[in-house]
C-alpha cells in the first residue's frame, strides 16, 4: 500500500492550442501546488489531504471553484462542494453558496459540526459564519474570463438557454477535486465547483451530491468532473464503488465501466479514483482533463491532455 493523492481541475473539450499558454501554465502551477499541499497531509489523514488540495485549487482563479467560479444566467457565482471520509462513510456537502472562500471547508464543517449531510443557500452561508469560516465580497470571486464565457452564451434565445449546458463548444468543466489514501489506509474524496456557465439559479450539480460526483468508502474514493446532469443520473461515483464490491471487476474496469454509463447517457467528463491498495485511475471521455498524482515519497506529476 502506498499513500497517494490524486487531483483534477476539470475536464473539457478544448484541445491543445485552444487554451492560452498563460492559462495552461497557471493551471499546471495550481495543480502542482495543490499536490504539494495534499501530500503534506498524507501522514495525518486523507480527509485533511483532500481538503488542503482542494483549497489550493479553490484559490486558483483558472479553475471553476471558489475564486474564478463560473456565472449563473443571472450573473451570480453559486458554488457546490462535498467531502467524504471513507472510514465511516461520513459526508458533508453544501450547495448554491455565495461568498464562502473555501466551500470545501464549509462542507467539512457540515460533516464535523452539524448533524446533517447537506446544507444549501443562505442556510449554508449562515452556518459558515457561525463556524467562523472566511466570507468574501463578490469582487473576490470575480473572473473576467468566466464573465466573458457567460456573455457568449447568455443572450442566446430561450432554446439556447435550455440547451446551453449541452453545446459542444461550451463543454469546459473546471471543477476541482481530490481523492487520497493516507498512511493509515483511510480513503477520502472532495469536490468543489461553481457548476456550469449559464446554469439557472438554484441549479445543483453532481459535485455536491454524495454518490454522484463525490464518494468514498472503505474500497475507493472518487471525484468526478463533467456535465453534472449525466453524472447524477448515472450515480457515477457510487456506481464505481458498487462495481468494485459486487462484480469482481478490477479498478480499471470499474472506472471505465462507470464512466461508460455516463457516456451512454450522452454525458462528457471524467473522474479520478484511488482504491484501498493505492491503485488509481483517471479516465475521461473529453479532449482534456487537468489532473495530477503524487505519492508520499514521489514527485508530483500533472497532465492536461
Ligand atoms: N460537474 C460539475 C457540475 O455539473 C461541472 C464540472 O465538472 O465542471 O456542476
Amino acid at each position: 500500500m502506498q499513500a497517494v493523492i490524486l487531483i483534477h481541475g476539470g475536464a473539457g473539450t478544448l484541445f491543445k492550442g485552444q487554451i492560452s499558454a498563460e492559462r495552461e501554465a497557471a493551471a499546471r502551477e495550481g495543480l502542482q501546488q495543490a499536490l504539494a499541499a495534499g501530500v503534506a497531509c498524507l501522514e495525518q489523514s486523507a480527509l485533511d489531504a483532500v481538503e488542503a488540495a482542494v483549497k489550493v485549487l479553490e484559490d486558483c482563479e483558472v479553475f471553476n471553484a471558489g475564486r474564478g467560479s463560473v456565472y449563473t444566467h443571472e450573473g451570480l457565482q453559486e458554488m457546490d462542494a462535498a467531502i467524504m471520509d471513507g472510514r465511516q462513510c461520513e459526508a458533508g456537502a453544501v450547495a448554491g453558496v455565495q461568498g464562502v472562500r473555501y466551500p470545501v471547508s464549509l462542507a467539512r464543517a457540515v460533516l464535523q459540526h452539524s448533524p446533517h449531510v447537506m446544507l444549501s443557500g443562505s442556510g449554508a452561508v449562515a452556518f459558515a459564519r457561525q463556524q467562523g469560516l472566511q466570507i468574501e465580497p463578490p469582487e473576490f470571486f470575480h473572473s473576467d474570463y468566466r464573465w466573458q464565457q457567460l456573455l457568449q452564451i447568455r443572450d442566446q434565445d430561450r432554446t439556447a438557454l435550455d440547451h446551453a449546458l449541452g453545446q459542444d463548444e461550451k463543454k469546459s468543466f473546471g471543477t476541482v477535486g481530490a481523492v487520497a489514501l493516507d498512511v493509515h489506509g483511510a480513503l477520502a474524496a472532495a469536490t468543489s465547483t461553481g457548476g456550469m456557465t449559464n446554469k439557472r439559479f438554484g441549479r445543483i450539480g453532481d459535485s455536491a451530491l454524495i454518490g454522484a460526483g463525490t464518494y468514498a468508502d472503505a474500497h475507493c474514493a472518487v471525484s468526478a468532473t463533467g456535465h453534472g446532469e449525466y453524472f447524477m443520473r448515472a450515480v457515477l461515483a457510487h456506481e464505481l464503488s458498487a462495481r468494485l464490491r459486487y462484480t469482481g471487476q478490477t479498478l480499471e474496469q470499474a472506472a471505465a465501466g462507470a464512466l461508460q454509463q455516463v457516456t451512454e447517457l450522452g454525458g462528457a467528463g471524467g473522474l479520478i479514483v484511488v482504491d484501498a491498495k493505492g491503485n488509481w485511475r483517471m479516465p475521461f471521455n473529453t479532449g482534456r482533463m487537468y489532473r495530477g498524482v503524487q505519492t508520499l515519497t514521489g514527485s508530483g506529476e500533472v497532465w492536461i491532455y
